[in-house]
């Protein structure tokens, strides 16, 4: 996966960079708005363009779930799917599963889970985790991994950090040998024995036709969005993953693997535990690298200090991703450190809740101050809703219960996010981003203290 770091903060350890992903490329740092469900609540696909988004996250447990990775591959993967031509990463679903407490166990194996939805049981392994988000056709996919709160013992910590190392491994072999190539790590039965099951699956299940899907295009002022070939696995790259006990060259086709994985980094706030999780997973080498296992209750110095403490054991030129962070004063300062991509629910989920992020701090919308309010939301925010809109009348959508509330104020805190990252890739390219960092700490350019 081809990573062009363009620019270096000279002051700091921030760099601005290109991510040439299978759906185009991403500016980096970029922040990834959260599409849980294959939709970013609140948004058409037009709005996320209009606001420039060029990647984003989707859930795989939930897709998983509803309406299933079988369905969305034979609807010709993700992109397709939902009308979205451009970049997707799917997380690996162990992160959901831990979170919905009471639901799900972990083994050696994998997650044994029940189902949020109707108490169904699942069970996912590295492998299977892999193989669902290949199914989904993501451009980036992540290993499964094991994310342990805060505080926990350093026992558990270190548990949970040498399995995640463990299923690390397991899931690069699965997805090499799912692009044609021989793992070389050797492969453990009982790591591969879900996924040859896999393999029964019949040929025809694979099949897509036109009236799964039928033609669709989408209209955007006038002209007509070209949509990504439907992703349909072929047969013969189904025997392709078949073990083979003799070493052997790929295709030139299978050098170039629509999915590319990224290993995660765990150790929670043990530095030690860092060190040898960021050692482990290099070892087995993945075309990008979370820090993972943040964010989960510590104190904020302490996420900024392992955030950048873990970025520099990171190879200098491989995507790095803080999973889960932040405020939009959490990404300069992890920017500053050496972060390159983030994704949160933050600015989506608090626009839900009437909290929206302005250049003068946390604005609370359904404050009865605003009822007769005719400023915008942000009086220098250039965004279509700050443009048209006043805090007066999005104010009474909120309190009406009307749906335009929340779509309105999804707007205008994704294009806050946006916005931030913009401003953060023009300062490192202009070799200005560490006065842009002290105006942050300042609160001039920052957004609201984490909530
Ligand atoms: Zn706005």
């Amino acid at each position: 996966m081809r990573f062009d770091i363009e620019a270096r903060d000279p002051n700091t350890r921030a760099r601005a960079g290109l991510l040439h992903t299978a759906h185009g490329i991403v500016e980096t740092p970029a922040f990834m708005p959260v599409g849980t469900a294959g939709t970013v609540k609140g948004m058409a696909q037009e709005h996320l363009e209009e606001l420039g988004v060029n990647l984003l996250l989707a859930n795989t447990y939930h897709l998983y779930l509803r309406p299933s990775h079988e369905t969305i591959r034979d609807c010709g993967g993700l992109h397709h799917f939902m009308g979205w031509p451009h970049a997707i990463l799917t997380d690996s679903g162990g992160f959901q599963i831990m979170s919905l407490k009471g639901l799900g166990q972990v083994t050696e194996d994998g997650f044994h889970f029940r189902s949020h939805l109707d108490g169904s049981s699942h069970f996912l392994s590295p492998e299977r985790a892999v193989e669902v988000q290949l199914a989904l056709g993501a451009d980036i996919i992540m290993t499964l991994d094991e994310c342990v709160g805060f505080p926990s013992s350093h026992e558990t910590l270190r548990r949970a950090t040498k399995l995640t190392g463990r299923w690390a491994r397991r899931a690069k072999e699965f997805w090499l040998r799912q692009n044609g190539w021989d793992s070389g790590f050797g492969v453990r039965d009982s790591a591969t024995s879900d996924w040859r099951d896999s393999l029964k699956t019949p040929n025809s299940r694979l099949g897509i036709s036109d009236s799964q899907c039928g033609e669709f295009g989408i209209r955007d002022s006038g002209s007509e969005i070209i949509l990504p070939e439907p992703r349909v696995p072929s047969p013969g790259t189904r025997q392709s993953c078949l073990p083979n006990p003799e070493p052997r060259s790929p295709t030139p086709e299978a050098r170039t693997p629509k999915s590319e994985l990224f290993g995660i980094v765990q150790g929670g706030t043990d530095r030690d535990l860092r060190r040898e999780s960021a050692e482990e997973i290099c070892d087995i080498g993945f075309e990008g690298y979370a820090v993972g296992g943040l964010s989960v209750g510590e104190p904020k110095s302490e996420t900024y200090d392992i955030a950048g403490f873990t970025a520099d054991l990171l190879p200098a030129g491989r995507p790095r991703y803080l999973m889960g962070v932040g405020t939009p004063a959490d990404l300069v300062e992890c920017v500053a450190r050496g972060i390159d991509l983030f994704d949160c629910v933050m600015p989506t989920r608090n626009a839900r809740n009437a909290c929206l992020f302005t250049s003068e701090g946390k604005l609370v919308i359904k404050n009865a101050r605003y009822a007769r309010d005719p400023a915008p939301l942000d009086p220098v925010c250039r965004c279509r809703v700050c443009r048209r809109y006043s805090r007066g009348y999005i104010r009474h959508l909120f309190v009406a219960g009307e749906m335009l509330a929340a779509i309105l104020a999804t707007y205008h805190n994704l294009h806050f996010y946006l916005d931030t990252m913009r401003q953060i890739r023009q300062a490192i390219g202009a070799g200005d981003f560490e006065r842009f960092l002290s105006k942050a700490r300042a609160g001039a350019s920052s957004g609201t203290p984490r909530t």
